[in-house]
């Protein structure tokens, strides 16, 4: 990638009305069988050529072949009864009903690999797949097999390494982990959450990253944030972590939130995934606005290292909002990019 300021996503953008319900999470498909695969590729087609359009250099599949970030991994495993469920609290936040580990997990079959293989068939431009992070699955089903989150999590972690790799093998150049738990249960993170992870990229010779942030502009979401106080120091516990770890690349949330910026010295040498665009308010930004945010940002981070993206997915969104803030964020990084280019002039 030579592309000073490479734009990208954090994963998610809508879904066409013809393949789910619009403008809600987790929608239920809108096709079955073979409509349904066929409807899910011509998705993808979509969600890359409105990227490619709209100047995203590392392109997602926009998660247009899942219903849920975690869940539809977690459906390709066997150990998990998703008859049986249980009420539990997610990320200490809010219940839902999840399905229950039951035996041994294990990957019976790859999950996303042939969607990737033929999302490497329709673009030349660098790829970017997220996967669900070993805490957080743990986080969004109930265990009632090893009765031990981190012992769960470290059988996750084996799993996503083996589809990691064959994500590699399938052309993907950037394997994203997504670990909003990162920024709750912050002894485990130490404890266990970013050995997990790194046993999850084990070998890889893609590029790597881990995404956290403070979720969807869902309610439960927005209602935690407005707890969290003037200063939002989340990031003060995992970063000094993840800056020793192996991991290439960490996405965080920056538009609009109450992150100090200083936060992101605390992973200064590895690549900054800077959330420049809010998910959580459907106002588009204007290029100046995220111009601002990326040249703040430059104070904590190289420029070689700086890859201008979104705060989190955008699904919920109307199509239109999703692809004008993809619009925004290429012209604000485009600004910055020139500012950078030019010489610097003597003053005489
Ligand atoms: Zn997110």
């Amino acid at each position: 990638m030579n592309t000073l300021l490479p734009t990208t996503t954090a994963g998610s953008l809508p879904k066409p009305s013809w393949l789910a319900q619009p403008e809600i999470l987790w929608s239920p498909w809108s096709l079955e069988g073979d409509a349904l695969a066929e409807g899910k590729q011509d998705a993808l087609r979509v969600a890359v050529h409105e990227q490619t359009r709209r100047g995203i250099d590392i392109v997602s599949d926009g998660e247009q072949t899942r219903q849920h970030f975690v869940t539809t991994f977690i459906e390709h495993l066997s150990g998990v009864d998703f008859e049986k469920r249980e009420t539990v609290r997610i990320r200490d936040r809010y219940d839902a009903s999840v399905p229950t580990v039951v035996g041994e997990v294990r990957r019976e079959r790859p999950v996303f690999v042939d969607d990737a293989v033929f999302l490497r068939g329709i673009t030349d431009r660098p790829l970017k797949w997220a996967l669900p992070g070993p805490m957080t699955m743990v986080d969004t089903l109930y265990d009632a097999h090893y009765k031990s989150r981190e012992k769960l999590a470290w059988e996750f972690a084996q799993i996503l390494n083996e589809e990691a790799r064959e994500l590699e093998a399938a052309g993907v150049d950037i394997i994203q982990f997504d670990e909003p738990s990162f920024n709750v249960f912050f002894d485990e993170v130490a404890d266990w959450g970013v050995a997990a992870l790194e046993r999850a990229v084990e070998g890889l010779k893609a590029e790597t990253a881990v995404h956290i942030c403070y979720g969807y502009g869902i309610k439960a979401n927005t209602d935690w944030k407005a707890g969290l106080g003037s200063q939002w120091r989340q990031y003060e516990a995992s970063f000094p972590l993840l800056q020793r770890s192996s991991i290439d690349i960490i996405s965080l949330e920056c538009q609009h939130s109450h992150v100090p910026m200083d936060l992101i010295e605390l992973v200064r040498g590895k690549k900054v995934m800077l959330g420049a665009i809010d998910v959580a308010d459907e106002r588009v930004e204007t290029p100046e606005e995220v111009a601002d945010t990326l040249r703040r940002a430059l104070a904590f981070v190289d420029a070689d290292n700086l890859i201008p993206s979104t705060n989190c997915g955008m699904a919920p969104f109307p199509r239109r909002v999703a692809e004008q803030k993809l619009s925004a964020l290429t012209a604000g990084a485009r600004i910055v990019r020139d500012e950078l280019a030019r010489p610097v002039r003597s003053v005489a």
